[in-house]
C-alpha cells in the first residue's frame, strides 16, 4: 500500500485522538527505525519508553516466536509455566509477593486502585485515593480520575468519586489532604508525562512515613520508571522507600502489551476469588516477552547502561540552551523556555525521534541498549535544530 493511501485510510477511519506525524514505519533494528521511504531514524522515544531492548532484539524475537508456536492464549482458567516464571521473577525482583497481570499501564493502575479500595473496605471503610498534580496514571475512568491534570478530565464527567489531589514535592499539602477515609497515595517518583518532575528524597521518605503513620497504602506507579529505565530495576530503589502496591507496564514486555500490579502479602489478604480478573491478562505470549525482557535486562546489565548513558546524555544536554535538564538514568527531560513541538518535528525531519511533554519539556526515553555514540549522534542532531 502506498504511503498516501495509508495516511488517507487512517485519517478517515481511525478515531481522531492522536496527533500523528505523517510517516509510516516499517521496521527497526537496535535503536534505529526505518520508514517506508527507507529513511532512517535514531529512536530516542522507544514508543514512549516501551522498547527497552530496542527493535528486533534476538532474545525477544526468539522468546515470542517460540512461545507463539506453542501456545498464544489460554485464559486464567488454566495455568502456564511461563506465567509462573514471570510472577516468581517479578516478586523476587521487587520484594512484593503478589502479582496480577494486566495488558496495559492504565489497567495496572485500575487494579492498584481496586486492591487499595478492597483493602480499605476491610480496614475501617477507607476509600479516598490521593494523587499528585501533574501526574499521569492512564486513560480508563478511575486511572484518568487519579491523573492530576484537569485537561484530561474535561468532558468525561461525572468522574468516579473518592479522589483528591496534592502538590508534588510538598509534604504539608499532602498532609492537609489526608483524612480518616484516605486509603492510599498514588505517586510517580518521577512524573513522566507531567514533565520529568523528580521527587526529592526528603519528600519520598516523608510520603512513605506519612502513609505508615496514617494507616494508608503507598502505591508507586512505576509504569514508566520501572524495568531499569532510571538506572535501577525499579525507581523506588533510588529512594529506599517500599511501596505497598506497585504498577508496571511500558518497558515490561519490550513492546508486547503487558501490565502488572504487585502488592504485599498483607495487602493481598483483602483480595478474594472473583474480585478482579482479565481475559487476556497474563497471556503466555506477553509473559514470554516479559520473561525475556527481564532476563536480558539482567544479562546485559541494562540498569547500569541506563545510568551511564543517562548521565552522559544529561551532561551533554546541559551544554545546550535550556531552562533545566533533569531526570534519572534514561528518563531525561530538557525544559525549554518555549514550546517544544516544533523542535520535535525538526528533529524527526533530521532523523531523530524524541518527544515533547508538558508543552515545553523535551523527553528522551531511548531503548536501554544504546551506547555513548548514539547519545553523541542524537545530541548533534538536536544541537543543529536548536
Ligand atoms: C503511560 C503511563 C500509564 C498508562 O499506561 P498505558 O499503557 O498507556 O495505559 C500509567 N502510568 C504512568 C506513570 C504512565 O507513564
Amino acid at each position: 500500500m502506498k504511503k498516501e493511501k495509508i495516511l488517507e485510510i487512517e485519517a478517515k477511519h481511525y478515531l481522531p485522538v492522536f496527533g500523528r506525524f505523517p510517516i509510516v514505519l516499517e521496521k527497526g533494528n537496535g535503536a534505529v527505525l526505518y520508514d517506508t521511504d527507507g529513511k532512517k531514524y535514531l529512536d530516542f522515544f522507544a514508543g514512549i519508553a516501551v522498547s527497552i531492548l530496542g527493535h528486533n532484539h534476538p532474545a525477544l524475537v526468539k522468546a515470542i516466536s517460540e512461545q507463539a508456536s506453542k501456545l498464544i492464549h489460554c485464559t486464567n482458567y488454566y495455568h502456564t509455566e511461563i506465567q509462573a516464571r514471570l510472577v516468581e521473577k517479578l516478586a523476587k525482583l521487587s520484594g512484593l509477593e503478589r502479582v496480577f497481570l494486566a495488558n496495559s499501564g492504565t489497567e495496572a493502575v485500575e487494579g492498584a486502585i481496586k486492591i487499595a479500595r478492597k483493602w480499605g473496605s476491610a480496614n475501617g471503610g477507607k476509600f479516598k485515593i490521593i494523587s499528585l498534580n501533574d501526574s499521569f496514571h492512564g486513560r480508563t475512568l478511575a486511572a484518568l480520575t487519579a491523573t492530576g491534570q484537569p485537561k484530561f478530565h474535561k468532558g468525561f464527567e461525572p468522574l468516579p468519586a473518592g479522589f483528591d489531589y496534592a502538590k508534588f514535592n510538598d509534604i504539608e499539602d499532602l498532609k492537609s489532604k489526608f483524612d480518616d477515609k484516605t486509603v492510599a497515595v498514588i505517586l510517580e517518583l518521577i512524573q513522566g508525562e507531567g514533565g520529568i518532575n523528580v521527587a526529592n528524597q526528603e519528600y519520598a521518605s516523608a510520603v512513605s512515613k506519612l502513609c505508615k503513620e496514617r494507616g494508608a497504602l503507598l502505591i508507586l506507579d512505576e509504569v514508566q520508571t520501572g524495568i531499569c529505565r532510571t538506572g535501577k530495576m525499579f525507581c523506588f530503589e533510588h529512594y529506599g522507600v517500599k511501596p505497598d502496591i506497585m504498577t508496571l507496564a511500558k518497558g515490561l514486555g519490550g513492546g508486547l502489551p503487558i501490565g502488572a500490579v504487585l502488592c504485599t502479602e498483607a495487602v493481598s489478604s483483602a483480595i478474594h476469588k472473583g474480585d478482579h480478573g482479565s481475559t487476556f491478562g497474563g497471556n503466555p505470549l506477553a509473559c514470554a516477552a516479559a520473561v525475556a525482557v527481564l532476563e536480558t535486562a539482567e544479562k546485559e546489565n541494562l540498569a547500569a547502561n541506563a545510568e551511564k548513558c543517562g548521565a552522559y546524555l544529561m551532561e551533554k544536554l546541559k551544554k545546550l540552551p535550556s531552562k533545566e535538564v533533569r531526570g534519572k538514568g534514561l528518563l531525561v527531560g530538557m525544559e525549554l523556555e518555549h514550546e517544544g513541538g516544533e523542535i520535535v518535528k525538526k528533529c524527526l525531519e533530521r532523523g531523530l525521534m524524541i518527544n515533547c511533554t508538558a508543552d515545553n519539556v523535551l523527553r528522551f526515553v531511548p531503548p536501554l541498549i544504546i551506547n555513548k555514540k548514539d547519545v553523541d549522534e542524537a545530541v548533534k542532531i538536536l544541537e543543529g535544530v536548536l
